[in-house]
């Protein structure tokens, strides 16, 4: 399906000409002109990417709401590791070993009844800067924000709740909202101001606090919509969730950011991250969630694994191989 839509969207743009195709793809547009040929960094920047695929009677819709470029990956992946270690499985594994992409995939769950959506990107704090495109990803797959019926968060970090108000309103008018409960009582504490954590607290309190009167809060087991399920997943942040989806028998974790580097964080679930609020309560969690996963044998959407962001996972001697969706739910 994403190929499918990226196909489709190029050869909206090539036949319609500059004004249309700004018109189609929105504020995705402004980071300037939209070329009509070939397949530039700049028009792959610009344009959102949405993914859709089937789990059991389940519609997900992936949408990229942007990426960012993070030098010196060792500083934030591997932190307490030498430099050479961290850039050595890079290299390994076929990547550069000075830089990383960084994405981001909100998704949105349709199960026919509701419209849930998971974490929110950015929202208008990246717009034009890289980032904030979920509305226009959502646009190109049909879906306008007043039809979101349930937004749920894995966690209050700016990626994730910053798509939640748009010029002081509720961007998703219509929908109630699920959120952890330890997480929002940590974010809110007075306790943070004046420490690391301020910057992130102003950031719930501009964009959770305004809508938390309709916020149910979570606890581990909670239930979101009927099969999708909760749990406590901690040490990125004190309170940070996964969600548990089933439906017909199949499963799926979105897991949030209990893991954030399809390889530095995959292969050696270990090693500390610079974003990880409590690094050891982390390292348990992620071994915890991806064990499940791996033995098991079933999908998981990471909010920041490679576009779009579902895979799978080969338990190995030390941490884990990540696979990445190819046609399973397709057919
Ligand atoms: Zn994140």
């Amino acid at each position: 399906m994403t190929r499918s839509i990226t196909l489709k969207r190029r050869t909206l743009v090539a036949g319609l000409g500059l004004l249309s195709a700004a018109s189609i793809i929105g504020r995705s547009a402004n980071a300037g002109p939209v070329k009509s040929t070939g397949e530039s960094a700049d028009m792959t920047a610009a344009m959102p990417q949405v993914s859709q695929f089937k789990l059991g009677s389940l519609k997900f819709t992936v949408v990229r709401d942007g990426a960012n470029v993070l030098e010196k990956p060792w500083e934030t992946f591997g932190s307490n590791q030498r430099p050479e270690t961290v850039q050595a499985l890079l290299a390994e594994n076929f990547l550069p070993t000075d830089k990383l992409l960084n994405t981001y995939a909100p998704a949105v769950i349709d199960t026919g009844k509701d419209v849930v959506l998971v974490d929110t990107g950015f929202g208008a704090a990246m717009r034009g800067k890289g980032a904030g495109m979920l509305l226009d990803g959502l646009k190109a797959a049909g879906y306008s924000p007043d039809q979101i019926t349930a937004v749920a968060l894995t966690h209050m970090h700016g990626d994730h709740i910053g798509g939640l108000m748009e010029n002081g309103a509720p961007t998703f008018p219509n929908a109630r909202y699920f959120g952890g409960q330890v997480e929002y009582d940590f974010w809110t504490d007075k306790a943070r101001e004046g420490t690391p954590g301020e910057g992130n607290q102003k950031s719930v309190m501009a964009n959770v606090v305004p809508i938390a009167d309709r916020m149910t809060f979570l606890k581990e087991g909670d239930q979101i919509v009927s099969g999708m399920t909760a749990m406590l997943a901690p040490g990125h942040t004190p309170g940070h969730m996964v969600f548990h989806v089933e439906s017909d028998g199949e499963q799926l974790v979105m897991t949030g950011d209990a893991a954030n580097h399809y390889v530095l964080s995959l292969q050696r679930p270990d090693w500390e991250v610079r974003f990880d609020m409590d690094k050891a309560q982390a390292a348990r969690t992620r071994n915890r969630i991806f064990d499940m996963i791996a033995k098991d044998r079933i999908a998981f959407l990471g909010y920041h694994m490679p576009f779009p962001a579902v895979g799978f996972l080969e338990k190995k001697d030390i941490g884990f191989r990540y696979v990445p969706k190819t046609y399973q739910f397709d057919l």
